[in-house]
């Protein structure tokens, strides 16, 4: 088996080697050299102590990254590479940190203490593969299986209950039965973990080439990472995620959030229908509340709470309505809004459906149009400003801010053009 390592990395390896330490490529880098992707980034393992690794460093950038966990990151050749001296972890009272960590000269230690068989192999140009828990052939037959027992390992770190799930996704892998099993008991042990990892691998785990049937089979694992979703939601939002493009995350956040309403808004009415009036509504507070649980940014929670809060309203089909939604929420936002309620609408079976894409393309295409000439989307695009209301006369003060709203709702209505002399015109009629 030979790889294609990055000068850098060949040279991170050499040093090491030259001052009588063993070193290797190991973990992510090696699984996706296996699988013939290429790496993103390589990490290095080695028998040097954090110190001596240092030592064979000096002269170059190096940064003391982890260094109680013995890592260091060390520049070679434009790139950063993290290297992590061979350790075993201490006990794992806590359920997601070891109790310490212990350095040791063995890589197959080393290796034992990683998660997953296809993460736990390495790598050197002049030794080959080494992969002692056989991640080779788990890659050969795409599964995701602990190193060890799924139970303890997983009681050990929860976190990896959400990393298989990640990994499934992301790869196509299928889960061994046994550390599915385990995923599943231990699911609960998740309210251990802090929410800043668990966002970071469920964001992975949503944007998967296999996302939608991995968070089918693992539901309870998710409803355990997130314990504000309401079950009764998950179906029609893995309709949604399987419809919707990968790769914007706050469109695959929404699919999965969107209807979180729907359920303390069911009800029947003397016909025998079911409605789920004000549901948008109702499922914004929620959807913000679990992006807050999630850590999320302000920016994406607020993105989210917008096209949830949007995704039921009624389509703009003249020219005003347009503008007028797109001066609320900017076209980027506009364009995601058609894209989950064209996924909303395709995921409700429904009598009229032919007919409600019909009246979105027409919108879609209207939104086209009017953004062929629409310029201002803010007061800040207006052809006049501050000082100029002020040379007309206004006082600084809300007052200002107030007539430019005005004449900003006259322009994106349409009754104003937005050239100079009529803005100023108007704003003399509303000193
Ligand atoms: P990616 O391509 O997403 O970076 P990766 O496998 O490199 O995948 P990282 O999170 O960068 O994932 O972790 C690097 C390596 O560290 C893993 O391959 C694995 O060997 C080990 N590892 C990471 N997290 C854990 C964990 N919670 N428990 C055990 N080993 C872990
Ligand atoms: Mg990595």
């Amino acid at each position: 088996m030979r790889f294609e390592l990055p000068p850098g990395a060949l040279e991170v390896l050499r040093r090491l080697n030259a001052a009588g330490y063993q070193a290797y490529a190991v973990g992510g880098c090696v699984r996706d050299l296996a699988r013939g992707v290429p790496p993103h980034d390589y990490d290095i393992c080695t028998s040097a102590l954090p110190a001596q690794t240092e030592r064979c460093f000096a002269g170059e950038r190096v940064v003391e990254t982890g260094i109680k966990h013995g890592t260091v990151t060390v520049l070679m050749a434009g790139e950063p590479y993290e290297i992590t001296t061979f350790r075993t972890d201490g006990d794992y009272l806590d359920g997601r940190h070891p109790q310490s960590v212990a350095f040791t000269d063995s890589l197959t230690e080393d290796l034992r203490r990683r998660d997953f068989t296809i993460n736990a192999m390495a790598y050197h140009p002049d030794i080959g593969l080494r992969d002692p828990f056989d991640g080779q052939a788990d890659i050969a037959r795409r599964v995701i299986r602990c190193v060890g027992d799924a139970n303890a390992r997983f009681t050990e770190d929860a976190l990896r209950i959400l990393r298989a799930l990640r990994f499934a996704a992301e790869l196509g892998f299928d889960i061994a039965p046994d550390t599915a099993r385990a995923m599943r008991e231990l699911s609960g042990r998740l309210a251990l973990i802090s929410r800043e990892r668990i966002a970071a691998e469920l964001l992975r785990a949503l944007n998967g080439i296999n996302t939608v049937p991995v968070l089918q089979a693992f539901d309870t694992v998710l409803l355990a990472a997130l314990p504000d979703y309401p079950a009764a939601a998950l179906p029609e939002a893995l309709h949604a995620l399987a419809i919707l493009p990968r790769g914007d995350i706050v469109l695959r956040l929404a699919a999965l959030v969107h209807d979180v309403g729907k359920p303390s808004c069911f009800f029947t009415d003397d016909e025998g229908i079911g409605h789920f009036y004000g549901h948008p509504e109702a499922g914004e507070p929620l959807a913000r509340q679990i992006a807050r649980h999630l850590r999320l940014p302000n920016a994406v929670t607020s993105e989210l709470c917008t096209l949830v809060l949007w995704h039921d309203r009624p389509l703009p089909l003249t020219p005003k309505a347009m503008r007028r939604r797109l001066a609320k929420l900017g076209e980027p936002l506009c364009r995601r809004l058609y894209q989950l309620v064209e996924a909303d609408m395709r995921t409700h079976s429904q009598l009229n459906m032919a007919e409600n894409l019909d009246t979105l393309a027409r919108s879609r295409a209207l939104m086209e149009d009017v953004l062929q000439e629409m310029d201002v989307f803010s007061p800040r695009d207006l052809a006049v400003d501050g000082c100029d209301l002020m040379e007309l006369g206004f006082a600084p003060g809300p007052r200002l801010g107030e007539v430019k709203g005005e004449l900003f709702s006259r322009v994106v209505d349409g009754e104003l053009p937005n050239s100079r002399p009529e803005l100023l015109a108007r704003a003399a009629q509303l000193l």
